[in-house]
Order: C-alpha cells, then structure tokens, then sequence
C-alpha cells in the first residue's frame, strides 16, 4: 500500500492551476475538489493502485473544474436518423425561430404591451391570431407543454365532475405522463369505457351521467394497436357530444400542421381537421411535429379557451417570452408556406432518399475508412407516427479492432458529442438528422472516434 505516497491537501492546492482556481472560484469549494480526489486515490490504493502525485492530483481537479463550469446542454451532432428525439431535445429551431428568442432574450420587448396604446397588452396576443389563422379555430392559448395544457384543460373544464374515456386511449405517453394521473390530478374522474382494442358510439353515448363534463380523445402517438380493432371517428364523437351537452377535448398529440401522407407515412390527425369536425379544444405540442420549442398548443371553441385563461393554473403553467418568441417564429413559416422549407424537423422529413445517398458518400470519401454507403431507414420518433420509417442512406462504418463500443463512446467523448446508431455490429450515421452546416464537425468527431 502506497498511502505514505498520496499527496497532501496542501501540496495540491500549492499547483499553479489549483492555487489561481481557489482564488478565483469560492476557495472552499476547490478544497472540497481535491479532498474528493484525494478520497478517490485513496480508494484506487487500496484496490492495489499506484498512488498519483501531487500533478496527478491538480490535473483531476481542474478537470472537475471544467466539467462543472460547462454550460449544460451542450449542443450534440445527432446521427441517429431519429428525427424527433426527445433525449436529444426533440426538435432544432429554424434560423428565424432562434433569431426570434434571441432577441426576446437580449433587450426588453413589448411582451406584454400594446405598442399602439401603450397599456397593457396579452402576451398571447399574436399567438392566438397565427394560430387560429393557421388552424381556423375561433381562439387559441399557449403554456408550457402539452401535458400542462392538459391538466389545465381538465382542471377548468372537469374537476369534480366525469371525463369519459376509451379504454384504448387511456394511455401512458412516456416519461411518467398517464392520462389516469393527469385527470386524477385535475380533480376530475376517469370513466373507462369500451375495450383495449375496439370502442364504439353507445359506449360513450352509454356512459353519460348528469356528472359528465367531457369527452377526451387521446391520439395513440406511441404506439399502434392492430387486427380487431374500432375507435369512434373524431366527428362521431362530436355528434354525441353535442346531443348530449358534453365537451369534446382532443389531444392529438404531436399536432403536426401539415400532411404526413405528403410525405410517405400514414396520416398524423391534424388540428386543422379536428377543429373542423368541431371539436371543443385539441391539444398538442410545439417541439414534435411542428417543429418549435417546448410549448403546449390549445386551439378550439373562445367560451372554452376563455374559460382555461381564468384558471389559476393559467398562470402556474404560463409560457416564458423566449419559447414564445420562437413559437411565433415557427407559426409565421406556416403563414408564409415556407414550413417544409425553413423548419428543420420538415426538411429532415422531406429530404430525399437520392440526396441523403450523396450525403453519405461524401462523408465516406472524406474519411478514407472501411466503409458502405447503405440503403438504411429513418423514424420520425418523438411521440409521433409509431413504425413510420422513411427511406435512407447511411454510412456503415466497420470498427475493427476498436470495436463499436468503444467508437460509439468516443463520439460521445468527442468535442462536439455525436451520438450514433448501432445495427449488425457497425456503427451507422444517417445524414437525415445530421443539420447541413454540421457535416465538418461530424468528420472531425470521427476521426478523433476512429483514431483510439
Ligand atoms: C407527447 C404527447 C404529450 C405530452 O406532450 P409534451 O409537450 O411533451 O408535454 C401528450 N399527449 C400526447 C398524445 C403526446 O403524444
């Protein structure tokens, strides 16, 4: 044992580098890092380790220096061809939709001041007219996230009284969001009815009780039920609802604004169509589908949304002015009908299997590494289009010796982290996902990645 070796707190903290960190951070804290590491050395000893010095030591603190002085999350190259990964923080903005919550973020702005008369003005102001232009609803709000508009949907709308659901829709949709919680949450009761797999009109029609506030139709965004199986088309439940007096609320999910089936997949549910079926109020997010950030969409009938915007929760669950600044953004390139052109999510998905192919080929010339450019697919993810895949290109990289594991974690490691995709013990790259202007940096990250 080389306890006698391990060098003292005091030795460390005399280094260059430790001694102007403890100057220039809270000195306690420096102390508490080499005290750490120390503890660590002593720890690598006793399993039979050699004891590091006291320039060992320095280097490993000012390491846990760098790492804690990092700005969190960094920005990472996503290869995965996974369009909407909600690890990788689902959607990238447009060029205008960052522009647009920079400057919201530098200066003050008119946020909730009405230019024109110079009182007071809505910060929901212009959202609601893009929205209800975009999605021809009579009014629109904003707030956090698709699941806060829920809950705050079903707090103003249903607590204390029944919210009637199909038991194929009462659904987990990840990361701890359960339709039961959330109603259980808002105060309000879950009716089930129908079965796992098929749902008809009388069961809803059945279920009615004078308690019945609401009818919530969830779109099954992450999975898919096949065979024998019915579900009561959005306009049906609409006509049973208006017979009976209760509220349709229709979470559709990743509320995609233009036609998936333009695209080669399946039809996502639009807003637009929900609300022409007539739907009360239909909910969905602003990073999925449509391509902007973090925000919770609510589109339908004025009474309805006025109702949501007296709530307290309203203000609990409010919007912050840069993920508003970025959603108008985002809305206005459906406006100008430059979505598909400007929104990254909607060029990803549109980009040709022929150009994804050159792309790829590009990278494999540049690398000169064993490789194949092959025919390969892409998901859209997110919550969204569940088994949908697009055809693609990828570059298939053979890893050798070092072995994919080992590649994959040193892309991770690389300057700017590239996360990959692993199939057949190769490491493959999908040019979907991967923004045009980070083609250097990805080549850059792979080198450092085949070079260990
Ligand atoms: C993704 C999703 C949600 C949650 O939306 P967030 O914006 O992530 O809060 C709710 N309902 C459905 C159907 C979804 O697909």
């Amino acid at each position: 044992m080389q306890f006698s070796n391990l060098p003292s707190v005091d030795s460390v903290l005399s280094k260059q580098e430790v001694a102007a960190a403890a100057k220039s951070f809270d000195r306690n804290w420096i102390v508490d890092l080499v005290r750490d590491e120390l503890a660590l050395a002593r720890e690598y000893i006793r399993k039979g380790g050699v004891s590091p010095n006291a320039d060992d030591v320095a280097e490993q603190v000012c390491n846990s220096i760098q790492a804690a002085i990092q700005t969190e999350p960094r920005r990472v190259i996503n290869a995965t061809g996974v369009v909407i990964h909600t690890n990788l923080g689902r959607a990238p903005l447009s060029r205008a939709a960052v522009e647009a919550s920079n400057h919201a973020a530098q200066g003050y702005s008119n946020l909730e001041l009405d230019l024109a008369t110079g009182r007071r003005g809505s910060r929901q102001a212009k959202l609601q007219s893009l929205l209800c232009q975009i999605t021809g609803a009579e009014s629109a709000l904003v707030v956090n996230n698709n699941a806060s508009a829920l809950l705050l949907g079903l707090s103003a709308l249903a607590a204390g009284k029944e919210v009637v659901v199909s038991r194929s829709e009462a659904v987990e949709i990840g990361g701890g969001f359960r339709v039961p919680d959330v109603l259980r949450q808002s105060g309000s009761t879950l009716i089930d009815v129908g079965t796992t797999n098929r749902t008809y009109v009388r069961d809803y029609d059945d279920a009615v009780t004078e308690k019945t506030a609401v009818f919530l139709k969830v779109h099954s965004s992450n999975f898919r039920v096949e065979g024998f199986t019915a579900e009561v088309a959005t306009a049906d439940l609409v006509e049973v609802g208006r017979n009976s007096g209760v509220t349709v609320l229709h979470d559709v999910g990743s509320g995609s604004l233009l036609l998936t089936e333009n695209y080669g997949m399946t039809h996502e549910p639009t807003p637009q169509e929900s609300i022409k079926e007539g739907v009360g109020l239909v909910f969905f997010s602003g990073d999925k589908l449509l391509g902007g950030p973090q925000a919770g969409i609510i589109v339908g009938k004025k009474g309805l949304v006025d109702q949501l915007a007296r709530h307290p929760l309203a203000r609990a669950v409010r919007i912050d002015k840069m993920s508003l600044a970025s959603l108008t953004a985002t809305l206005v390139h459906y406006l100008k009908g430059e979505a598909e052109k400007e929104i990254p999510v909607w060029r990803m998905i549109s980009a040709t299997a022929l150009a994804l192919k050159k792309r790829a080929k590009s990278w494999q010339s540049a690398l000169e590494w064993p490789s194949t450019v092959d025919k390969s697919r892409s998901t859209v993810g997110g919550g969204s289009l569940p088994g949908e895949t697009l055809p693609s290109w990828v570059l298939s990289m053979d890893c050798g010796e070092t072995g994919v594991v080992q590649v994959m974690r040193r892309l991770r490691e690389s300057r700017t982290p590239v996360v990959a995709r692993v199939e057949d013990d190769r490491v493959l790259l999908d040019p979907r996902t991967v923004l045009p202007e980070e083609d250097a940096t990805l080549l850059e990250a792979l080198r450092y990645a085949l070079a260990g």
